[in-house]
């Protein structure tokens, strides 16, 4: 039986090497659901390859130009029609690679209809953990890691067995500004913070790598798909991205797990566990590897690594907020807006305003996720 696969984000990154997986396997695996936020010109080239799958256009205004460009073929507009499509009979795999906050109702949606989710959106989990995490495992839901880092653990808690780690090592490459001096870090432009040394990923992410929240958030997404505090979760900058990640047990033994950076191959094996098939990429070659390196992060450079561990310890709504200011303080420094170090600033001073819910509801999710944003961006634009 081929698994059917729906794809939140078809046209972005992960998306895009979704496919590319899909593509190796056809015997294996088919393609029931493509959605897109606005990229027409992308999707009505996927919906022409893979005939028969549904198709969603979440921005409406575009909604006219794909069916244009898709003449006879019915499509579906909007985020409403998102949630309801991926609950289908005809979908057993929903891969979640929206950007940022707006992943977070259609997963949930997916995951109320009992889906398996290979969940690349990190910002569903950071802003709603919790909640996410609940609904999950009452459905009795699997939450198939797809971000390196967590693919990493996940293999490695597979390879633990009953064996309980004491602490997870969350491998950074930490971006392009990590050999920068902050003087230098301060002036970088979105050109300069664009250029990631080691992955080729949509904007957003490119940013949040450089200012290291990326590595916040995987805390984050980390304390909550393996259920570990976050004082057991250790970040450590290894630049040559060849441990994607390492668990540690209580007498000091240290699993990790190793790959050549290639999103393709965490996608993968998301959509075929517990089996791996065979991937057409480039395999590692230790002869030519050389050395492996390792260094604390330096949160006087990246800020935002400690607002984010900040944030999760203190836990309830603040996750979100987090993720809800730097969402749009990202947005403004893409328009060449504000500067580098604003976007600590914005989320830090968005943090101190937030006010606190410990147990926050997905409407008080919402609500929190509503104010932050605004409260960012009338920072952004005072
Ligand atoms: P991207 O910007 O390349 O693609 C984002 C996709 O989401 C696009 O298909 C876009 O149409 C869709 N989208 C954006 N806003 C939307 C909205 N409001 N409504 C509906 N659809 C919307 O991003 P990406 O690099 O593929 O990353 C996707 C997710 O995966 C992010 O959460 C990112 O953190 C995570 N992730 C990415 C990588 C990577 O290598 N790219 C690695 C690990 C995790
Ligand atoms: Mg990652």
């Amino acid at each position: 039986m081929k698994k059917r696969i729906a794809i939140l984000g078809s046209t972005g990154s992960i998306g895009q090497q979704t496919l590319s997986v899909v593509r190796q396997h056809p015997d294996r695996f088919e393609v029931v659901l493509l959605s897109a936020n606005s990229r027409v010109d992308i999707l009505s080239g996927q919906a022409r390859e893979f005939a028969s799958a549904h198709l969603v256009i979440c921005d409406p205004e575009k909604y006219p130009s794909l069916q244009a460009a898709l003449p006879g073929r019915a499509v579906h507009a909007g985020i409403d029609a998102l949630c309801d499509l991926v609950q289908g009979e005809d979908v057993d795999i929903v891969v979640a690679a929206m950007v940022g906050f707006s992943g977070l109702r259609p997963t949930l949606s997916a995951i109320r209809s009992g889906k398996t989710i290979a969940l690349a959106n990190k910002e569903t989990l950071v802003a709603a953990g919790a909640i996410v995490m609940g609904e999950a495992a009452r459905r009795g839901v699997q939450i198939l890691p797809v971000d390196s880092e967590h693919s990493a653990i996940f293999q490695c808690l597979a390879a633990a067995g009953e064996n309980v780690p004491v602490r997870l090592h969350l491998t950074a490459s930490g971006g392009p500004f990590r050999t920068w001096e902050r003087s230098r870090i301060a002036e970088a432009r979105k050109e300069d913070a664009l250029r990631h040394p080691n992955w080729s990923m949509g904007a957003k992410i490119t940013i949040d790598s450089a200012t290291m929240m990326n590595k916040g958030f995987e805390v984050i997404e980390a304390r909550w798909l393996f259920d570990m505090p976050v004082e057991k979760i250790h970040v450590v900058v290894h630049p040559e991205s060849v441990i994607h990640s390492m668990i540690e047990f209580s007498d000091g033994a240290v699993l990790a797990q190793l790959g050549s950076p290639d999103m393709r191959e965490p996608i993968q094996l998301a959509l075929s566990w517990p089996e791996r098939l065979t991937l057409d990429n480039r395999k590692l070659d230790f002869g030519a590897l050389g050395n492996l390196s390792f260094a604390e992060p330096d949160l006087e450079k990246f800020p935002c690594l400690s607002l984010a561990f900040e944030a999760i310890r203190q836990g309830g709504n603040l996750p979100c907020a987090l993720n809800a200011a730097n969402e749009a303080a990202v947005a403004a420094y893409l328009r060449d807006r504000i500067g580098f170090y604003d976007i600590p600033a914005i989320v830090r001073e968005v943090l101190s305003r937030t006010d606190f819910a410990d147990n926050p509801s997905l409407e008080a999710i919402f609500a929190t996720h509503d104010a932050a944003f605004a409260a960012a961006r009338e920072l952004i634009w005072s």
